[in-house]
């Protein structure tokens, strides 16, 4: 997907090489983008392509929101394969249901990439352009995040792309994922280790009447 909104990338020559390898969901506005990832002094570094270095998102190891299975959970959902473009040709392969990330305008003027749902299918007659077929068909649409969300908007097909459900590859996000993932064994290892070693039970935040150490 084309990237959309936000502050673009003001030199010519872009910052990194194509194709993008993933799409991910900012921090910033929760919408879609292309974005390459990057280990960088252990925290996870996306970098939205064609947008300047102030707006990658950084994600802390050490962060609290990380610190579980489900917040680990959370964090591989903002990363998926690319989600190509409907093809003009291929409109009659849509099905009721089938997730779709579709360009949203928004009060600001700017359109950006959100989920959504298809509902249905408004059939037109399909024209030639160029020698190239052009679908002139309109697609209802129900978002499923993003400031919309649980709305219906009827779009075309240049503002749809297709969500793949092909598990997302990369070596630094899997990297990234492995030692969250590792770092809860080695917590409770390390708990457990320090209670054996000084006899301490493991009771959640300071027992009532008891005395803070300093
Ligand atoms: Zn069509």
């Amino acid at each position: 997907m084309p990237p959309r909104g936000r502050k673009r990338k003001a030199s010519a020559p872009p910052r990194r090489p194509p194709p993008p390898r993933l799409e991910c969901r900012s921090l910033t506005d929760d919408a879609w983008y292309d974005a390459r990832l990057l280990l960088q002094g252990g925290s996870l570094r996306v970098m939205f392509q064609d947008y300047v270095e102030e707006l990658d998102d950084w994600y802390d190891p050490d962060a609290a929101e990380l610190a579980s299975p489900r917040g680990v959970a959370a964090l591989r959902a903002r990363f998926r394969v690319p989600s190509p473009p409907l093809d003009d040709t291929r409109c009659g392969d849509l099905r009721h249901g089938q997730q779709l990330c579709v360009l949203c305008a928004m009060s600001t003027g700017e359109r950006m990439y959100y989920d959504a749902v298809l509902d249905s299918v408004k059939r037109a007659a399909h024209g030639i352009v160029d020698g190239e077929e052009r679908c002139a068909c309109r697609f209802r649409v129900r978002w499923t995040n993003g400031p919309r969300h649980g709305d219906l908007e009827e779009v075309g097909i240049g503002d749809v792309c297709c969500v793949q459900n092909s598990p997302v590859q990369d070596p630094a996000l899997s990297e990234f994922l492995d030692t969250l993932t590792n770092s809860f064994g080695k917590g409770k290892g390390d708990a457990m280790a320090a209670s054996q070693a000084t006899g301490a039970t493991l009771a959640p935040g300071g027992g009532e009447g008891g005395t803070a150490p300093v």
